[in-house]
């Protein structure tokens, strides 16, 4: 499943570079030009990391990135040519995970997204293994393979213990359909996203059965899903 990056530029030379240079690393990339643009194919699609130039014709890049982290923690990398910008950058803490100053030649972009992609992929793998489990009503015995649930345990197949891990460990935080097949499924690339969406549906109705009165419990946030904290 080749990644897909989010090119926001509005210079069409630059532009062109950028993607040339993301298909010959095996990466999909969707462009566009204006911020407005860009907040829709975010709202919508699965993007792994949105390149996003500074100077757009509609919104400047900076406020677009605090649009983008309303809703989104999609890895973002700023390009910019000016050394005020870079300054901004560095010294704000705007919620962008790198930059790129023009001009750049397509190895040290590529080297970069290949370096952000490791980086959010490792935090995330990070907090999935962490042994914690916060307050909520699962407990997860590792050792035994087993989640309870109010104190009865789960019947879960495979897939469903390891989805549903994810989310125990980590309530609250959502997780695109893509992210939770990277970390849960041995060969990602082999799978459907809607193998995640059916997976969870089983988990629901199992959560259901034990608590019939509550809503799911493992939601759908439109970006992904997410464990809903519980009080
Ligand atoms: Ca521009």
């Amino acid at each position: 499943m080749a990644k897909k990056i989010l090119v926001v530029e509005d210079e069409i030379s630059i532009a062109d570079n950028i993607t040339y240079a993301l298909s010959t690393e095996g990466f999909e990339s969707i462009y566009c030009a204006t911020g407005k643009e860009a907040l829709e194919i975010i709202k919508n699609k699965d993007i792994a990391i949105a390149i996003v130039d500074i100077g757009l014709p509609d919104i400047n890049g900076f406020d677009l990135v605090r649009q983008i982290r309303k809703n989104s923690s999609v890895p973002i990398i700023f390009v910019t040519a000016r050394s005020d910008e870079i300054d901004r950058i560095v010294g704000l803490e705007i919620g962008a995970d790198d930059y790129i100053t023009k001009p750049f030649s397509p190895r040290e972009l590529t080297a970069r997204v290949r370096a952000v992609l490791r980086r959010t992929s490792n935090e995330m793998n990070k907090s999935a293994e962490s042994g914690n489990v916060p307050h909520t009503h699962f407990q997860l015995d590792e050792k035994r393979l087993v989640i309870s649930y109010h104190g009865k345990p789960l019947d879960l197949s495979r897939y469903e213990f390891k989805l549903l891990s994810v989310f125990v460990r980590n309530p609250g935080r959502v997780y695109s359909r893509e992210q939770l097949m990277s970390l849960v499924w041995e060969e990602p690339e082999m799978s459907l996203d809607r193998t995640v969406d059916t997976h969870i549906k089983t988990i629901r109705q199992k959560l259901k059965s034990i608590r019939p009165a509550e809503e799911p419990i493992v939601t759908h946030r439109g970006l992904g899903y997410s464990l809903k904290e519980s009080s």
